[in-house]
């Protein structure tokens, strides 16, 4: 069996206490290098195989897995936050599905769960946002034209930009041809959760500034509304 499981956002005691249990018992651990805390493969059994697929591309991914799955033997297919978010679980259940190799899902706390925590916030807030957008700025992964930020912003309610720390100029300018003022609320969270854990409260305006004068230039979520104001950081 194959078990694709969520890491959480950072803390190591952040997995989910089934994620635990998978990870213990696992024969192969396969994790996303750089963004599982390594100390998680701290609980993994005497013996087991630890691969990190950020060195692999998805046929040697899946090469360990058909191997293991011959043998019978338990693998963890471990991902950062939770599985369903820009985690291209897709790809790997389609070709487990062309082997006929049987796969669940171990869900876990996404970092923009873990971002609200270390900004003591709530995304949705009466009167202000009912609604979150998740969304990123197009990189090699392009964005339909129908959900680019500058649609999205005109909603106004509260955004969280996964994958986009390398482009904030052009996120700000996005947001702002989206209809937010430049003194929007907005907040940078680099590596919730993780002890490395910083924040910022910024403005939509001053995004790029701010992840210049910390040197953060990526594992960081952008949060955008005016939710972001009543945060205890703010
Ligand atoms: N499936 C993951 C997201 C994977 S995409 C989840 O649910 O969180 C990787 C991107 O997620 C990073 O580029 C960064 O934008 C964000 N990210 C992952 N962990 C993070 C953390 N601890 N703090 C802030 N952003 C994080």
């Amino acid at each position: 069996m194959v078990h694709i499981v969520g890491a959480g956002p950072g803390a190591e005691d952040l997995i989910t206490v089934r994620g635990l249990r998978l990870l213990k018992q696992a024969d192969i651990v396969i994790y996303a290098g750089s963004l599982v805390n390594p100390g998680l493969l701290k609980e993994t059994k005497q013996g087991a195989v630890i691969y990190d697929s950020a060195k692999m591309t998805l046929e040697q991914v899946m090469e360990v897995i058909e191997q293991a799955w011959k043998e019978q033997k338990e693998v963890v297919r471990l991902h950062t936050g939770d599985p369903c978010l820009y985690g291209a679980i897709r790809e790997q259940m389609d070709a487990m599905d062309k082997l006929g190799i049987t796969y669940d899902i171990c869900p876990g706390v996404s970092s923009f769960c873990g971002t609200a925590a270390a900004l003591q916030m709530e995304y949705t807030l009466p009167g202000i946002s009912q609604s979150v957008i998740i969304t990123r700025m197009a990189g090699r992964t392009p964005v339909p034209e129908r959900e680019s930020i500058r649609q999205f912003a005109s909603h106004q309610a509260t955004m969280v930009i996964f994958l986009s720390t390398g482009m904030l100029k052009e996120l700000s300018k996005e947001l702002m041809a989206g209809g937010y003022s430049p003194d929007t609320p907005a907040a940078i969270v680099y590596k919730a959760t993780w002890k490395e854990e910083e924040k910022y409260i910024c403005t939509v305006g001053t995004l790029a500034q701010t992840a210049k004068e910390h040197n953060i230039t990526k594992t960081a979520l952008m949060i955008i509304g005016e939710a972001v104001t009543h945060s205890n950081y703010a």
